[in-house]
């Protein structure tokens, strides 16, 4: 059934003239003469509502919207997990929040003790040497890391070395990091297994190949079994391997990618390590280094001097700085929370419940749908509604389906490489009656395309507004208030 009661204040222009709640004293200051002319002469096009109005209007579109603190989110590849409220409480500390990017490093002791210990606690997580906390967000961190993988080439005089190799199952971000850094990309296709097919690695490899980006766990959700051989074979064509670690909730206190051969890994605090995200919000992508490789990460870098701490610039061999100032902060303060807060215990429950999760929501929805590559998964899995799809409804109609059904609707149709794929990422932040809960809703749509096909294209009814147009929301998105008689 739709709602037109929702939508209707938002789409009706609540302003009445002189119904203002707000009154501005009459300024006693004299503008004088150099001012006069900027002065307006006009009342600006406010809209004019009581303050009751207002505070309807705000609680109103507050409920509107969908997260994590509202109901289960299982976008796929996301991680949206519960972020616990103390790490806000502590990011928005005096001491930490109003500290201003330029004060002097006698003044911001505390800041940088905090960057120089998550750098260390996040190097212990991962196996690797050293770390940068610069970037702003997994891409960004990538980016980074072939700047490394360039300069590193560069110094031994390798500079016919051009060609990125990376799976058919990457995110895209891979591929775009490795074309902006100017390199040439060979992908390599998956096994019946889901894992990086070796003969065609094989084949792909050659002296003019940078480095390999692999995500492991796979998009897949997936270990890759052979990460070992991989790792040995673009080493012995002269190669550096790159680990995108956005899926290290799987691994957290299991496996280090520092023992698995990684050179360069990138972390997804926004993810991982608890700080709210989505709608583009803030993020930070640490870059993580093995020795080697440690001398090219972005500067400044903090190091420990005397008692203290400082910021050292003097790196010869760094690609540079690649952002203002040493991060998103607060991010890295919500990260270094979090990690405390568990500490080694916690996370490696958080990794393993993570991975129970996933499982138990495997097991209840095989057989209703097609998995992919049905083999037991890391911290998410995918399934295919190509089944589905070929009785009317594809994948997109049953995510449709899952938002009246109260539920945020998993990724879609990623990984590329999966037909109608939908891809579930419960999180180690959920019961047990909400993983249930939500297993019987997509049992209910499973059963309902084929009972009532048609009724599962027409959802969502319970929603505001039915069907977007997707691309135009986001690329031409109304964000605000305009007034209507305004030229
Ligand atoms: C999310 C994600 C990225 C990109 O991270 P951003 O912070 O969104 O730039 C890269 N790789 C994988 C596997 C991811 O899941």
């Amino acid at each position: 059934m739709s709602a037109p009661h929702q939508l209707e204040p938002l789409l009706t222009e609540l302003s009445e003239a002189g119904r203002g709640s707000v009154q501005v004293p009459d300024s006693s200051l004299d503008a004088g003469p150099a001012l006069a002319g900027f002065l307006r002469t006009t009342p600006p096009a406010l809209p004019e509502l009581s303050e009751l109005e207002v505070v309807r209007h705000y609680t109103h579109l507050s409920k509107l919207n969908y997260s994590v603190d509202a109901g289960f989110y299982p976008l796929g590849s996301c991680t949206m997990k519960y972020n616990p409220k103390v790490n806000d409480r502590v990011a928005s500390l005096p001491g930490f929040a109003d500290l201003h990017p330029l004060q002097p490093e006698q003044d911001t002791q505390g800041a940088l003790a905090l960057l120089f210990e998550l750098e260390r606690l996040l190097c212990g997580i991962t196996g690797m040497a050293e770390a940068s906390l610069q970037p702003a967000a997994g891409a960004h961190a990538e980016f980074a890391a072939l700047l490394m993988f360039k300069a590193y080439h560069r110094e031994r005089g390798e500079t016919k070395r051009r060609r990125v190799i990376v799976p058919d199952s990457a995110h895209g971000t891979n591929p775009a990091s490795a074309a902006m850094c100017g390199f040439d990309v060979t992908t390599v296709k998956s096994d019946a297994r889901g894992n990086v097919d070796l003969a065609a690695l094989e084949a792909a490899l050659g002296d003019d190949v940078v480095g390999m980006m692999l995500t492991n766990p796979n998009t897949l959700g997936l270990f890759e079994e052979h990460v070992l051989e991989v790792s040995a074979a673009v080493r012995r064509a002269g190669g550096l391997m790159y680990g995108d670690g956005a899926n290290m909730n799987a691994l957290l206190g299991i496996a280090r990618p520092g023992d698995l051969g990684f050179d360069v890994l990138h972390l997804n605090l926004h993810k991982t390590f608890s700080t709210p995200h989505g709608a583009g919000g803030p993020g930070a992508g640490p870059v993580l280094a093995s020795a080697a490789l440690a001398p090219f990460l972005p500067v400044p870098r903090v190091v420990r001097k005397g008692d203290g701490f400082a910021l050292d610039h003097d790196r010869p061999r760094s690609i540079g700085r690649i952002r203002a100032h040493h991060g998103n902060f607060g991010v890295l303060v919500r990260a270094y929370t979090y990690i405390r807060r568990l500490g080694e215990d916690g996370l490696r429950a958080t990794g393993e419940d993570a991975v129970l999760a996933a499982n138990y929501l495997l097991a209840r929805l095989r057989g209703a749908f097609d998995v992919a590559f049905d083999r037991p998964c890391m911290h998410e899995f995918v399934l295919t509604a190509a089944a589905q799809k070929r009785a009317g409804v594809p994948a997109l109609d049953i995510a449709k389906a899952l938002i009246d059904e109260g539920f945020h609707p998993p990724t879609t149709y990623f990984p590329l490489i999966v037909p109608e794929a939908l891809m579930i990422e419960p999180t180690e932040t959920e019961t047990k009656e909400t993983l249930d809960e939500f297993a019987a809703a997509m049992l209910r749509v499973a059963e309902r395309v084929k009972a009532d096909p048609a009724g599962v294209r027409a959802a969502p009814l319970s929603t505001p507004v039915g069907r977007l147009d997707e691309v135009a929301a986001a690329r031409r998105p109304v964000l605000t208030w305009r007034d209507a008689t305004a030229t």
